[in-house]
């Protein structure tokens, strides 16, 4: 049974009434040991699931959905990676919703990802396209999710998982490029997780919809060994 990094994408979902809800229905779960549960929640939710774990004991950290590409100072609007540090361990970065409605590039991305490391947060980076690794370098302490856009279960209805054998294939030039972990994300459910994470080099996987009810995203990890 391999270790394997699970990571609840919330989205611009849930208050905070909705993420005690959560919490509390999905702590009363045993979960297997190999298996390491980040929630990535808004930053409004961050400090309140931080001391949430931290009160009852969970294992369960915390991540950010995207983090400001400057340190702290005069960028109305933004939460920097210090900040952010305070509540969580990890921060998604380059979504490609971030890429499309954001209009985010490679430069941005990359600016974000050295801000993240300075300050002692593990970067999870989101690409399609192998190019988009070109300016990450080769051997970093970051994890680099594979999600083709089109697989992500709400961009359409022609929105489908992405074969499992591409996805290894990807997977295999990603590891020749950098030295990380690499998950895959895009539609990941109860009846596919397996799957995905029996793949060679696969450590891995990013759940978006289905991380959003507490029972979808426990059938998940039940399946996941
Ligand atoms: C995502 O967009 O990060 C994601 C994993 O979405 P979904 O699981 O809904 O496809």
């Amino acid at each position: 049974m391999k270790d394997a990094l699970i990571f609840a994408n919330w989205k611009s979902n849930k208050t905070k009434n909705d993420a005690k809800n959560w919490l509390e229905e999905v702590s009363v779960q045993i979960f297997p040991q190999n298996l390491e549960i980040v929630i990535l929640a808004p930053f409004t939710l961050l400090d309140f699931i931080s001391s949430y774990i931290k009160m009852n004991s969970l294992l369960l950290k915390v991540g950010a959905q995207d983090i400001s590409p400057f340190e702290s100072g005069p960028y109305t609007g933004e939460v920097s990676a210090s900040q952010v540090k305070e509540f969580a361990e990890f921060s998604l970065i380059g979504h490609s919703e971030r890429r499309s409605n954001f209009g985010e590039s490679n430069e941005m991305i990359q600016k974000k990802v050295e801000r993240a490391e300075s300050s002692g947060l593990i970067p999870v980076v989101c690409i399609s396209r192998i190019s988009q690794l070109e300016s990450l370098g080769s051997n970093r302490d970051i994890i680099i999710a594979y999600e083709p856009p089109f697989a992500i279960s709400t961009s359409g209805p022609d929105a489908s998982p992405e074969n499992p054998d591409l996805v290894s294939e990807f997977v295999q030039k990603i590891k020749e490029k950098i030295q990380s972990k690499v998950i895959y994300g895009g539609s990941v459910d109860a009846q596919n997780i397996k799957e995905y994470l029996s793949i060679e080099n696969v450590d891995g996987v990013l759940v978006g919809g289905k991380s959003l009810e507490p029972q979808s995203f426990i059938n998940i990890l039940k399946n996941a060994v």
